[in-house]
Parts: structure tokens; sequence; C-alpha cells
């Protein structure tokens, strides 16, 4: 191990585990690049921070986080510019650090300076570039996530924290249209909970329901809202868009909604394209009848992970309704190219939606 100069104190790697990985056949999170980066929030402030190989991490087993789930997390992508190769592009970033830092203060816990964030981020891919991959649908994923530290097992906020990064080399995701089943028995999010936060307690408490309708065969939930199940909410990593009367319906983000960057991007191409956009609760009624009289035209998921999810089937009110063929799905397919060819680096980011490493 040598350490070499940058911002951060970076401890790199004596062999690569590059070679080993099969860029044409990744499992979507098993492999993880070469370095992570930690910082440490202890007395009231945060450490420098320091990259250094991925490996282990050990705590107690009285460490606050696994006892009241004081944890958060983002993800984000990186992309290779297909332009040239070799630039490195992040999307949006900014976002995801000051969505983090909205996470940290509903779970109670210390915000990480943007700049710590951002730094960190581009260090750590920049160290690992290598890693993004070259092929078709592939890409970087980063996962920023903090948790609380204190090894003390009274029910408060714990007093220090990690914070850490790291990146896993990604193929395409979800490639294949989603089945989902509308949920209508179990919540994942209640009016002045954490459902706008990405908080690890969030997804624990949706796998269950989850699992059960995976058993069945669908592949996603369509959350309703905690009172009455009569609204459609989200997906569990995914924002939900239906277009019935070209008009694109999503909920509007609230404390039950968690805010996506996809979601926030993908309307504003729509509203530049001339579509008209309603954020509004869609009632299960409107959807069902819009089912079955046929006026839904299109209905996706939208999330980093996938960027646009077409839903192909949705099961309803004891019936499974099948949606329009994907290829006459006019506004999503155009969305979803674009949005590609802004993060590839095909178009030109007319938004100041990229940063380049
Ligand atoms: C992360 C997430 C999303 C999507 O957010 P993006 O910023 O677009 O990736 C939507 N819903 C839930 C519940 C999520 O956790």
């Amino acid at each position: 191990m040598e350490e070499i100069a940058t911002g951060f104190k970076t401890t790199t790697i004596t062999n690569s585990r590059l070679s080993e990985i099969d860029f044409d056949n990744i499992a979507f999170g098993r492999e993880f690049s070469d370095h992570m980066f930690i910082a440490d929030f202890k007395n009231g402030q945060w450490s420098e921070g320091e990259i250094m190989p991925y490996q282990p991490i050990s705590f107690g087993p009285s460490m606050s986080a696994l006892h009241y789930g004081q944890a958060i997390f983002e993800g984000m992508k990186a992309f290779r510019s297909e332009e040239n190769g070799e630039d490195i592009l992040l999307f949006r970033p900014c976002e995801n650090a000051r969505r983090f830092n909205k996470s940290a203060v509903r779970m109670c816990m210390p915000e990480v300076p943007e700049e710590l964030f951002i730094n960190a981020l581009k260090e750590l891919v920049d160290l690992d570039r290598a890693w993004v991959p070259k092929n078709e649908g592939g890409s970087l994923y980063m996962r920023p996530f903090m948790f609380a530290t204190d090894e003390f097992i009274g029910m408060k906020p714990s007093e220090s924290y990690r914070f850490c990064i790291f990146t896993c080399p990604v193929g395409a995701y979800y490639a294949e249209p989603v089945r989902v089943k509308l949920e209508r028995q179990y919540i994942r999010s209640a009016a002045g909970g954490t459902g706008a936060a990405k908080c690890a307690g969030n997804y624990a408490g949706s796998m269950y329901p989850a699992r059960l309708a995976q058993e069945k065969g669908y592949h996603q939930l369509m959350w309703t809202d905690a009172k009455e199940h009569k609204y459609i909410e989200e997906s569990g990593t995914m924002n939900l868009m239906f277009i019935i009367n070209n008009r694109i319906i999503t909920a509007p983000t609230s404390d039950t909604i968690l805010p996506g960057i996809t979601r926030k991007s993908i309307l504003q191409l729509a509203r530049e394209w001339g579509y008209q956009v309603e954020e509004r609760y869609l009632a299960v009624d409107e959807l069902v009848e819009a089912l079955k009289i046929g006026t839904l035209q299109e209905a996706f998921g939208v999330g980093t992970a996938a960027t646009i999810a077409h839903i192909a089937l949705i099961h309803a009110e004891g019936t499974d309704f099948n949606l329009p063929a994907i290829e006459q799905r006019e506004f999503s397919n155009r969305a979803k190219k674009e949005l590609r060819n802004i993060q590839r680096g095909i178009v030109a980011d007319k938004y100041g939606w990229i940063e380049s490493i």
C-alpha cells in the first residue's frame, strides 16, 4: 500500500480486482470497486475523510445504528462519456448531496457538508475511473451512506456517525418491463412519517409486503396512501408516472413521497416538450377506470437504478390489466432515450445536470 497526494489521505490497493470482473455479466450490487471513502463525525465535527481499499469495517455489537436504525443512503450513477470514452460524467450530484442532508435532518443525524460529499465522491470515482463500465447500458453506481456509530444502547440519537461511499460497476437494470401490484393493505409511509427520507427503515418495512407480491409473480408494489388506500403514491425505489388522456400524472412530493431526482428531471423534459403535467394524487378508482376503458396510455417508474422502467402489467382489484405495447409509448421511450443521451454526453447538456471528471 502506498500513499499518494490527493485532497484526502489516500491509501491505494496493491492489487486491483478489476481484471476479475466480467463486465458483460455483472450482477447488480455485488461487485465493488477497489476503493471506498470514509469520514467520521465525533465531538460535533467531521474528520477530514480518507480514501482506502474497499474493506470490512468493524464496530461493537452495541453500535447504535444496528439497534435504532439511524441510517441513511443515496444512490447515484456515473457514466462514461460516449463522446470520448474518457470523461466520467456525474448526473446532478448536488441534488443527491442536498437530499442526503434532508434525510439526515429527519433522522436526527448531522449534515455532511455538501463540499465534503461532492469532493469525496469525485475523488473516489476519479481514483476508480477504470471501473466505470465501457459497455452499452453499464454505469458505476455510487452509494454514499451514513450510520450511527455510538456504542451505547440508550434510546437517544447517537453522538458519533460514519459517512462512507463505495461504488459498484453495474449493467443495465430492470431492462424488462415490470409487473406491479397495487398494494391496499400494507403501507410504505404515512403523513408525518419518514417516507420522504432515504432512510434504511423505510426499506426494511417494505420487504415483507413486496415479497408477498413477488411470490405471486409481481416485481414491485404500487403503494397507496396510508389513511384510505385510495390514492397512488409511489413504488419501492421509483416514483410513478401515468399518462391518461395525454396528461402526465405523478404524485406531488410531500412527506410521504421520496423526492426523486429522476422524477424532477423527467418532469422538466416533459414540460419543455409541451406535455401537460399534473402533480397530483391519482385515485385508484381513476386508474382502474382508465385501465378498463383503455385511456391509460403509459405507466412507468422513474429512479436512478432503472431511469425509466416501463410497466407492462398492473394488478388491481383482483385483475391483471395489461398495458399498451412498449413500442407505442411515445413519451416514456423518448424521455428514456433523451436522459440516457444526456447522461452519456451524447446530446448537449443544456440544463447543467452533468459534472465531468
Ligand atoms: C431513491 C428512491 C426513488 C428515486 O429517486 P432518484 O433520485 O430518482 O433515484 C424513488 N422512490 C424511493 C422510495 C426511493 O428510495
